[in-house]
């Protein structure tokens, strides 16, 4: 006989670039519903454009939502996860198990530019309310969560927002989810690229992903000993201000150095403006100041790569499933505290609360930046 569907229940979602640590979270927050709260979970495939698309099959024929609501009682867990048509899941154990250290969503990530218009949002918000749903979580990076503050301020549904990107760019929370597997892929990746780079006697410029800010570059280059870190913090490079990167990996040359790895955050820009990829405008700019007549070091070859999604997969590190973990607890806490409204998961100096959305940026965020910088240079060899 085919499960009934649920009176009550949560909902979750993962919306924008996937992080690692997403699948730790989904595990986490199913587990304990189903073991500590007793509430069910219903994953949404897709992220907002799970429910968008939902909401219009639905919301105005009530045979369809009697039809999707059978639909999800009769295709719990697994059996819902293989029926491509059903963007709404039951959760059970067995559907995350197995899941913890794997990266990416098995629910899927999706970019929904229709969520702009509100209502759009509206729909969405009737969906949930015709489906019994107490709250939603949405786990996701800073677009994300700003469709669920708006979520949040247009309805009476608690809104759980999650930091979840490898960017580490929001700045209410020391750390999101994904940022600590990232910047172990970049390390493994700057030790693979190292053995060339000495080899070879070579300077190798490595982009990194990390959006407007340059954290991810500079936790990953402090963490690798890369040589250099340039980050989009320090303003837009212009011919001088590269000249002088270039000048430094010379001088360190000159002093007996054999390689340099360079950390470019794709956040950098240049003035003037440039369309290619980062690592590429300064791979051409070193190349050109290190053959400049009269140069010490012609032959010093300058090589880029743009390490791209390489940073956004892989197995999830034990730190990552730890704060999925700590993520989801929160959630529920809050989701089951009476007055507990809305709001976002955010670690702050290794304690997990909920900030209110809009939460001014933490000053303690650009000291650890600074922070960063500064241990960088002192721990440098040139
Ligand atoms: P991330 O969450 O990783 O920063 P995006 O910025 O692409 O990724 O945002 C993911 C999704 O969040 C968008 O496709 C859209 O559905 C929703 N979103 C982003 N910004 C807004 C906004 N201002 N209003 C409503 N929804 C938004």
């Amino acid at each position: 006989m085919s499960a009934s569907f649920p009176e009550q229940s949560v909902a979750v979602l993962f919306s924008g670039g996937d992080a690692p640590g997403m699948n730790a979270f989904l595990r986490a927050i199913v587990r304990l519903g189903l073991n500590r709260e007793k509430i069910a979970v219903l994953g949404i495939r897709d992220g907002y454009r799970g429910l968008v698309r939902t909401a219009r099959a639905v919301n105005d024929d009530p045979e369809a939502l009697v039809r999707l609501k059978q639909d999800i009682a009769s295709h719990t867990g697994r059996a819902g996860l293989i029926s491509e048509q059903l963007h709404i899941i039951q959760m059970d154990h067995a559907s995350v198990s197995g899941i913890m250290g794997k990266g990416g969503t098995i629910l899927g990530s999706a970019r929904c530019l229709e969520f702009h218009d509100k209502k759009v949002r509206d729909s969405v918000i009737k969906l949930l309310k015709n489906l019994n749903v107490r709250a939603l979580v949405v786990v996701g990076g800073d677009g994300s969560l700003t469709g669920a503050k708006l979520l949040a301020e247009e309805s009476d549904l608690r809104i759980i927002g999650i930091p979840a990107t490898i960017d580490n760019d929001l700045q209410f929370t020391d750390m999101a989810l994904g940022v600590d597997t990232a910047v172990n892929t970049l390390v493994w990746a700057v030790d693979h690229f190292i053995d060339t780079a000495r080899s070879h006697r070579r300077v190798m410029v490595l982009e990194t992903m990390g959006r407007a800010s340059g954290d991810l570059a500079r936790m990953a280059g402090l963490a690798s000993g890369a040589e250099m870190i340039v980050t989009p913090e320090a303003g837009a490079l212009n011919e001088e201000a590269i000249n002088k990167l270039a000048a430094k990996i010379e001088g360190a040359m000159t002093r007996g150095r054999g390689h340099a790895i360079v950390l470019v955050a794709e956040g950098v820009e240049f003035d003037p403006p440039q369309k290619r990829n980062r690592a590429y405008v300064l791979m051409d700019a070193f190349q050109q100041y290190f053959q400049r007549a009269g140069a010490p070091f012609p032959d010093l070859e300058v090589r880029p790569s743009v390490l791209g999604h390489l940073q956004r997969g892989g197995h999830t590190t034990p730190q990552d499933c730890l704060l999925a973990a700590r993520f989801a607890d929160c959630a529920w806490n809050s989701i089951q505290q009476a007055d507990g409204g809305s709001g976002i998961t955010a670690l702050r100096k290794n304690v997990i609360e909920i900030v209110p959305y809009g939460e001014p940026d933490m000053p303690e965020r650009a000291d650890f930046s600074r922070e960063m910088e500064r241990l960088h240079d002192d721990l440098s060899s040139w």
